[in-house]
């Protein structure tokens, strides 16, 4: 029918930009948790896209959504008012807790919308008040502000001169946070409530109601990066209604729309009110099918439960991983995350399990060179789980 592997592979290495280190395998489809190669052999898919396929691959509401919106209108300009832009802003102000809504294509753009909302509201109060505060190891994005919010250097190699006034503080660090923040010079304090790219690092019970306190003492906003953890993904909607604080902004995408490209800027009352008519702005965001497609996944996770079942399916895999920890102590240290956002951490690189893993028919990730992640679809079963540890015992017995 199409295109060999070997043909794909080469066609895309003299055409396409080579800034991914892939895979030697082509998707062609998937169905549930489940895709293929277009040679046909099945995978079982615990990356989800990188936590983009919250409802797996093909679920038929989703797929109904996009084709019935795709069928009236795929897009239209923002100058104009649509029914399904209006129904997500009121879903996500319910579920978050937060008052206004402003939607983008992808998570580096939400956040990029985050940090000029922080900046323009910070400078209503003095000019000075410009620095956004974030946290080493921390990903934010890869345009220009983003690269330089997300506090790896080697993000931002090549890349210099980076945008102003972004400072680093270690995670989970109160005490680090606080030598830094001041009332004069913090526009934001900007944090991913648990890091993802970083290693699934979880930070310490009363962490992130410290960060609240201390902005509220100094005037900064709180911005939670939401990108991986959000939609459901810890077994709550937002990770930071696990710790019971509330942000000024929040930013959402990855599972946003089920893997069509969107984002969305979350911010309070207070925060929106500083962006005015054509401070802001996109030609795609939040449009009709971007909207149709989050609007179905809202509706899939309230009917399946889903919320429920990234909290159930994430405890049965912690247990089953922490069991392969007791099995293999030399391989694995510690089992971290909250819900579906899982790590396991190594006592070596990860790339060569992951490679086995896949030669055996699972698709699993490795995050900071050692840490073996785990971003399945949230309407997982335990049989899957076990499917995939049976693949995992198997590798790591061959290490
Ligand atoms: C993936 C991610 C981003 C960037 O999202 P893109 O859609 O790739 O731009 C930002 N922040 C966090 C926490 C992420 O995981």
């Amino acid at each position: 029918m199409s295109m060999s592997k070997e043909a794909v592979i080469s066609t895309e290495g003299q055409h396409y930009m080579q800034v991914f280190a892939r895979y030697q395998i082509v998707l062609s489809h998937g169905e549930g948790v489940y895709v293929y190669d277009n040679e046909g052999k099945k995978y079982i898919d615990f990356l989800g896209g990188i936590a983009v396929n919250v409802l797996g691959h093909a679920h038929p509401a989703l797929v109904k959504a996009i084709s019935t919106q795709a069928g009236k209108m795929i897009h239209c300009s923002n100058l104009y008012y649509t029914e399904e832009m209006a129904l997500l802003s009121k879903k996500l102000t319910e579920v978050s807790g937060m008052d206004r809504v402003f939607m983008a294509n992808s998570g580096a753009e939400a956040n990029e919308g985050a940090i000029k909302l922080a900046r323009k509201y910070a400078k209503s109060i003095s000019p000075d008040k410009v620095d956004i505060i974030t946290a080493t190891n921390s990903f934010h994005g890869r345009t220009l502000a983003t690269l330089t919010a997300t506090g790896q250097d080697k993000f931002h190699h090549g890349y210099e001169p980076l945008p102003e006034g972004f400072k680093y503080v270690p995670f989970n660090d109160l005490a680090a946070l606080k030598a830094v923040v001041s009332k004069e010079r913090t526009a934001a304090i900007m944090l991913e409530p648990i890091q993802g790219e970083g290693g699934v690092y979880v930070p310490d019970e009363g962490y992130l109601a410290g960060v609240r306190k201390l902005c509220d003492e100094t005037g900064a906003l709180l911005i939670v990066d939401e990108i991986q953890t959000g939609m459901g993904r810890t077994g709550k909607m937002f990770a930071y209604q696990l710790y019971g604080i509330k942000p000024d902004i929040v930013s959402v995408a990855k599972g946003l729309a089920g893997g069509v490209p969107t984002g969305a800027v979350l911010a309070t009352e207070k925060a929106a009110a500083a962006f005015h008519a054509g401070d802001h702005g996109t030609t795609f965001g939040g449009n009709p099918l971007a909207c149709a497609a989050a609007n179905a996944v809202f509706k899939v996770m309230d009917e399946e439960k889903l919320l429920d079942n990234a909290k159930a399916m994430g405890e049965y895999m912690k247990a089953g991983l922490n069991k392969l920890k007791s099995k293999y102590p030399a391989l694995i240290t510690e089992v971290r995350g909250k819900g579906l956002m899982i790590g396991a951490k190594l006592t070596k690189p990860g790339k060569d399990i992951v490679n086995r893993c896949l030669e055996k028919g699972a698709i699993i990730n490795c995050t900071a060179g050692d840490v073996l992640r785990f971003l399945p679809p949230l309407n997982i079963t335990k049989a899957h789980i076990d499917e995939v540890l049976k693949v995992l015992d198997e590798t790591l017995a061959e290490q």
